[in-house]
């Protein structure tokens, strides 16, 4: 008996040890209006939920055994990051009528604390453990500066130039274009044109994304510069090869410094110390937006899976990296439930080439559809006589009810045949109304068996 108490006044002096000790930290990004913060605000608000006995995550609680006790938020251990408000976006949701949370900064981090019940073996209760999650919130523009890591200043412009002349892309850079396309072969290394280069970069790049919905945008601080603001490290362009003057010189070392800059800045202090990542994308929004949008934004996923996964490399590079990453299609309430596969496997279409590498490397990548918040039941529509599956959710500017149908959802990148049909847009819908104790969390769509798959192996 004695032998016994030994044991396990031992364990309990470990489990005291631990408390406070043991963190996850969580990186949520996602492209531009991916769904960022109605994400975070709906896995808070859940969490929240479960902690006091509801069974908002159902994937996630029997996925730790039912243990989660207590769950509430605590100050977070940076004092550098803006914290995301998590009263201010809750609050929105138990608004009368309820509207979507405001837009958060674009980087910011909320703690949460999960006490979870521990057990000896034989049944015996041991002191709680106390996890701490980390909900790191950053720019997924900055994920885009990961692939030129692997290039230099010249493959890079050969690259980015290519794209830049194509499609829509040729139009909305069409001044950029002439200024490059005017420089003699021996451009001087003078900063009047480095910024003027850089300033027609930086417009081209926002009419891509504000006017044709594109995706992959780099570098991701020209359109996000973040709380360091601009500065002269960002007086770079690609420029074509015939440009080998001093102007070429300086825009090949602004490159590497602004590479070394966001190694220090971000990569090194927060990248390299996420346990877990989950990139959202709005996959739908992208079907919605056209043949160009939708090209545009797979081919910027595929660029981030082939890095974040390929953890061997980025281990090299920066010592750590995120042991699992989850991508995730959002507003999978956009489509009826048959869909939904559907959308998961397009997902994992396109990231598919890096998961084969996350494999062989150790990283394991997994591939999501998500409604963080979900506003639609399904339905039956008519179209052209035939009955169809759709949504039926209350549109937000009117607050009456309406039947959506969404279009069909293909399993893989559609062949050219599917955008002539026509495309369809999505409205926006009302959010369900949190109740005022926040008690029963907010109703979503695998929010649970997601972040199942990200933490619960951690609980
Ligand atoms: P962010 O820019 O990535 O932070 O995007 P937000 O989280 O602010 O989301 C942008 C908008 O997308 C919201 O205002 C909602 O209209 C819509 N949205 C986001 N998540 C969902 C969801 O789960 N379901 C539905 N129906 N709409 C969503």
């Amino acid at each position: 008996l004695s032998l016994l108490r030994v044991v396990l006044d031992t364990t309990e002096d470990a489990a005291r040890a631990l408390i406070g000790r043991e963190r996850i930290r969580l990186a949520v990004t996602g492209l531009s209006r991916a769904g960022k913060t109605v994400f975070l605000t709906s896995l808070i608000a859940n969490l929240l939920a479960a902690g006091r006995g509801a069974r908002t995550l159902p994937a996630l609680s029997d996925a730790a055994g039912g243990r989660i006790r207590r769950v509430f938020v605590v100050p977070a251990d940076t004092e550098t990051v803006p914290r995301f408000d998590p009263d201010a976006h809750l609050g929105a949701l138990a608004a009368d009528p309820p509207r979507w949370p405001e837009r958060t900064e674009d980087f910011s981090t909320l703690s949460l604390a999960i006490d979870v019940e521990r057990r000896t073996s034989l049944g015996g209760l041991l002191p709680e453990r106390r996890v701490t999650l980390d909900l790191i919130d950053y720019p997924g523009e900055w994920l885009l500066d990961l692939p030129m890591l692997r290039q230099g200043h010249a493959a890079w412009s050969a690259e980015t130039l290519a794209r830049l002349r194509r499609g829509t892309r040729a139009a909305a850079a069409a001044d950029f274009l002439a200024f490059i396309d005017s420089l003699p072969p021996e451009a001087p290394a003078e900063d009047v044109l480095a910024k003027r280069g850089f300033t027609l970069y930086r417009d081209a790049l926002r009419a891509c994304r504000d006017t044709h919905g594109l995706r992959f945008l780099q570098p991701g601080r020209f359109l996000n510069p973040g709380p360091r603001g601009e500065a002269p490290l960002l007086w770079f362009f690609p420029l074509p090869d015939s440009v080998r003057g001093g102007l070429a010189d300086l825009c090949a070392r602004r490159y590497a410094a602004y590479l070394d800059d966001q190694r220090a800045n971000f990569l090194d202090p927060f990248f390299s110390r996420f346990h877990r990542q989950v990139v959202l994308v709005d996959v739908l929004g992208a079907l919605h937006a056209g043949q160009e949008a939708f090209t545009d934004t797979a081919e910027a996923l595929a660029a981030v899976a082939a890095i974040i996964s390929g953890a061997n490399w980025l281990e090299r590079l920066l010592g750590a990296a995120p042991s699992r990453v989850a991508f995730a299609a959002t507003k999978a309430d956009h489509v009826p439930t048959r869909a939904r596969d559907s959308l998961a496997a397009l997902v994992e279409h396109i990231t598919l080439g890096a998961r084969g590498r996350a494999e062989a490397s150790g990283a394991t990548v997994s591939c999501h559809a998500v409604a963080a918040i979900r506003c639609t039941e399904d339905a039956v529509a008519r179209l052209e006589g035939q009955a169809v599956a759709a949504v039926r959710g209350v549109l937000l500017q009117e607050g009456v009810g309406a039947t959506i149908y969404p279009g069909e959802v293909p399993m893989k990148p559609p062949e050219p045949a599917f955008w002539d049909a026509g495309l369809f847009s999505m409205p926006e819908f009302r959010p369900p109304r949190l109740d005022r104790h926040g008690a029963s969390g907010m109703p979503h769509l695998g929010l649970d068996a997601l972040l199942a798959w990200l933490v619960a192996d951690l609980l």
